[in-house]
Order: C-alpha cells, then sequence, then structure tokens
C-alpha cells in the first residue's frame, strides 16, 4: 500500500503538472485520496495547485470532516466525496478545467464518438453531466447519474472529472480527455471526423480484457437507440458510444456529415466562368440559408 507520503507527493507533482498543462488555472482545480479505508487526503482550497507542498493536504472522514490539517479543504470536496461513495475501487480523483475539453463541456458536445482506439479501451466514453452550481450539493448529484459507469467525464459549463486506483492514474485519464478533445476539435476543423464501424468498436471492448483493463462498465450495445445523450438512463450502467454499422469489410466509417465550416474552401476552390461544381445537400442546403437570410 501506498505511505501517506508518497501519496502526499503524488499529489503535488500530479498538481504541478495539471498547472503546466495549462488544465487549471489561478486557485482552480482538486485532488483527492483515499488514505487506507475511511480517511482522505484532500488539496486544500484557495491554493494553486502547481505550487503546493505536501504539508499543505488536509485530511477527512469519508464525510468531510477535517481531521487534520492547517487550511480547509477544498471547495469541491462534495463532488470527490460523491465518487468514493458511488465507487468503492476509485482510489483517487481528478477535478481540473482543462480548455479544449471544457470547451466541449460549454458547447455541450459530449466525447463520445468512436475515434480513438485507446480512448474506446480505457475511457470508453465521456459523457457530460448536466451543469450544477460548483461546490454546491448539486454537483455530487450531477456526477452521480454517470460516475457508476464511467472512469471521466465533463461537466457541464466548467470542466472535467476523473478518478483512478492511484493519483497518477487518474491524472492520466485526464490528460486523455484532453488529448482526445484536441485531436476530435482538430478533425472537425478539417471538416471531417470518420468513424470506427461498431464491429471494431466490439473488437475493441473484447482487446480490455486481454489488456488487462478494468472498464467500470460495457459499451453499450446500440447506442443509435438513444434520443437524448445528456439524460438516456442507459449511461447509468454502461458506456454509450456513437459507432455506425459498417458494410463488414472496412472499419471505418466516413463522416456522413460535412460541416458547414468548409463551405467557404468550397467556393474558394471553385472555378470562374460556367463550369460544373459539384455541392453535397448540405452545402446546398447551407446555400439556400445563406440566401434567405441575405434576402431578408
Ligand atoms: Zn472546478
Amino acid at each position: 500500500m501506498t505511505t501517506e507520503s508518497q501519496l502526499r507527493a503524488d499529489i503535488v507533482e500530479v498538481g504541478r503538472r495539471m498547472y503546466a498543462r495549462g488544465y487549471t488555472a489561478s486557485n482552480d482545480g482538486n485532488i483527492s485520496a483515499r488514505l487506507g479505508d475511511d480517511r482522505l487526503l484532500m488539496t486544500p482550497r484557495s491554493v494553486c495547485k502547481g505550487f503546493m507542498t505536501p504539508d499543505m493536504m488536509c485530511v477527512t472522514d469519508l464525510n468531510g470532516k477535517k481531521l487534520q490539517g492547517d487550511r480547509d479543504p477544498s471547495s469541491e470536496m462534495l463532488m470527490h466525496l460523491e465518487v468514493y461513495r458511488q465507487r468503492p475501487d476509485a482510489r483517487a480523483v481528478c477535478h481540473a478545467h482543462p480548455p479544449i475539453a471544457t470547451g466541449f463541456a460549454v458547447a455541450g458536445i459530449p466525447l463520445d464518438r468512436a475515434v480513438l482506439a485507446e480512448v474506446l479501451t480505457t475511457l470508453g466514453s465521456i459523457p457530460i453531466a448536466e451543469y450544477a452550481t460548483p461546490s454546491t450539493s448539486e454537483l455530487p448529484e450531477a456526477v452521480r447519474k454517470y460516475v457508476k459507469a464511467h472512469d471521466g467525464m465533463l461537466l457541464a459549463n466548467h470542466g472535467a472529472l476523473t478518478l483512478g486506483t492511484d493519483v497518477l492514474s487518474a491524472y492520466y485519464k485526464l490528460e486523455t480527455i484532453e488529448h482526445f478533445a484536441k485531436i476530435s476539435l482538430v478533425a472537425r476543423m478539417l471538416g471531417r471526423e470518420n468513424l470506427l464501424a461498431r464491429d471494431e468498436v466490439d473488437r475493441l471492448q473484447g482487446l480490455r480484457t486481454s489488456y488487462g483493463i478494468k472498464a467500470p462498465a460495457p459499451i453499450c450495445p446500440d447506442p443509435t437507440v438513444l434520443g437524448d445523450l445528456l439524460s438516456g438512463p442507459d449511461q447509468m450502467t454502461c458506456q454509450v458510444v456513437r459507432a455506425p454499422e459498417g458494410d463488414g469489410r472496412s472499419r471505418l466509417v466516413a463522416d456522413p456529415i460535412v460541416p458547414v465550416q468548409t463551405l467557404p474552401v468550397a467556393r474558394a476552390a471553385a472555378p470562374d466562368g460556367d463550369e460544373e461544381i459539384r455541392l453535397t445537400y448540405r452545402e446546398l442546403s447551407a446555400l439556400i440559408e445563406d440566401a434567405i437570410r441575405s434576402l431578408r
């Protein structure tokens, strides 16, 4: 078992990395870890997580009562307590505001598309917990809905939350979420996000066992039947991954949606004169909508 001094050092190191990588600004973010069966180590409130020292940590019980430490525990302590309550396997929790992932949380876009194999084998999908006022009891309630089936989630208009079997593993999941968000953003800016076919997702799910990855829940068999991805009850028991049915031959399915943002590029490439140009249905619709708007 990790000693208390090692746990304190790990929390300091993870705080340093979170701040250095820009996942937190000012005094944002918080980290905690189980200290034995009935106590927690928790980062203090109002402290920059990039410059902590091991002696700054608070020791609390599982109800949040401070047992030791000169400072008060994190203002987001209630959210951490809820994670430990719902997930006996969780030994550590990280919360930060990584900017790209938080951008997705602000836009209301969950990171649940089948895009990267390593994300599917580890985190599965990354849902968005509904908005709740930070530091109130609303936040643990929002988190409770997803935490049983997910090791990482976005918090609407707020940030990201991860848990793990130790402090570093919880932190690495935060890195994976931010990295995945960056890649997703770039692909969407480029105008195309090809997806892994459902068969491939099933194959990757099978690999979890051979790699010894302990996922908290299976990937849902049929996510296309879900209407509202933010409130679907299935996300309490399984991980919603949006992956289209493939044709049985290719493992990738071409993104059927060409975002409107690509339109200026298509226009610039169009030749002068009366040569033929081809537009997708979506591009054509966008042009018509533009024209109608300019008429008003
Ligand atoms: Zn926060």
